[in-house]
């Protein structure tokens, strides 16, 4: 069986198909494993650049998150965030994040597992039982799925994000931990990524609106200084900060139903099937794998 994509999906169907026994192997076109659990490395440590933490409701995931956390791979973050306008504190789920950046949890679901990175597939395999698709459905499209899965590609609705990196001379804004900005025309969320890491560096990590993105889907780093300037307004922050970004074009799904679409022996799973999370991406990989090994 081939699994096309080592995000989260991708890899937690490959896992789960080999425990079953299957021989499975995945193929990735980038550099590293980890899709949108994205962590770069900036000034020796990594940043988080793509998902900015996890919640776990299902009892699955739950028991994958306690395997991770007594590994040290894991940790519980807040369950406190700021919401502006207004700066008023809410209360919610526990959020999780990773000493190690979000990417080393995909790393450690590799761990064991067939997968070739730097490999771009560019039309279905065709010799294999079984294709599983485990990315967004319009790079899914590329590789021309059979009807079923086209349409089911084809009915997902995607928004874009620009991710900044705001590194600061040091930390200036106290307790802040994660911030929701509704109403802004530019941020979308700010995210205190010393604090999630437990490292106290002083990064923050800003994702704009899709307004702002599709507007710099072509130049991402001109988005940089804008998203910059309005963290510091939001914050009073005065010292400028080194920025990098990151042009997410398939960021956020509109959120779907059922677990994963199939046409014959080609599948399609990922964060499109639910909640557009990563216990979603994770469930919807399982849920592949659990199908095929029926
Ligand atoms: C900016 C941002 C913020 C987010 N914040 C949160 C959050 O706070 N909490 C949360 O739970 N979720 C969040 N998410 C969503 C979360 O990151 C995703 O739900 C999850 O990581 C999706 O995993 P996936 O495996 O379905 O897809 P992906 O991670 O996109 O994996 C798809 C993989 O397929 C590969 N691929 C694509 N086409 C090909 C091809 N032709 N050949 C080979 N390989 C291919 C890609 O390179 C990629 O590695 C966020 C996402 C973004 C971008």
């Amino acid at each position: 069986m081939i699994v096309v994509g080592a995000g989260i999906a991708g890899l937690a169907c490959a896992r789960a198909l080999r425990d079953g026994g299957a021989r499975v192997r995945v193929v990735e076109r980038g550099r590293v494993v980890g899709g949108r659990l994205a962590s770069k490395r900036v000034d020796g440590r990594y940043v988080d650049i793509g998902a900015a933490y996890f919640v776990a409701d299902d009892p699955g995931f739950v028991d994958q998150i306690a395997d991770w956390e007594r590994r040290g791979l894991a940790r519980p973050w807040t369950d406190t965030l700021r919401v502006y306008p207004g700066a008023e504190e809410t209360t919610g789920p526990v959020r999780w994040a990773a000493p190690g950046g979000l990417r080393s949890l995909a790393a450690d679901l590799a761990d064991g597992i067939d997968v070739r990175l730097e490999s771009l597939i560019e039309t279905v395999p065709d010799d294999a039982d079984a294709v599983v698709l485990a990315m967004p459905g319009p790079q899914a499209l590329r590789l021309g799925p059979p009807p079923a899965v086209a349409a089911a590609a084809r009915a997902q609705t995607w928004r874009p994000v620009i991710a900044a990196i705001l590194t600061y001379p040091e930390r200036e804004w106290g307790e802040l931990r994660g911030a929701f900005v509704n109403e802004h025309p530019l941020l979308a969320t700010v995210c205190d990524d010393g604090d999630r890491r437990g490292d106290g560096a002083p990064v923050l990590v800003a994702h704009s609106t899709a307004e702002l993105a599709a507007q710099h889907l072509d130049d991402p780093s001109a988005a940089g200084p804008v998203l910059a300037e309005a963290v510091g307004e939001l914050l009073g922050l005065t010292a400028k900060p080194e920025v990098r970004v990151h042009r997410w074009t398939y960021a956020q799904p509109e959120p779907g139903g059922a677990d994963y679409a199939v046409d014959g022996r080609v599948w399609l799973c990922g964060d499109a099937f639910g909640r557009p999370r990563v216990q979603t991406a994770w469930l919807s990989g399982r849920a592949v794998a659990r199908a095929l090994l029926g």
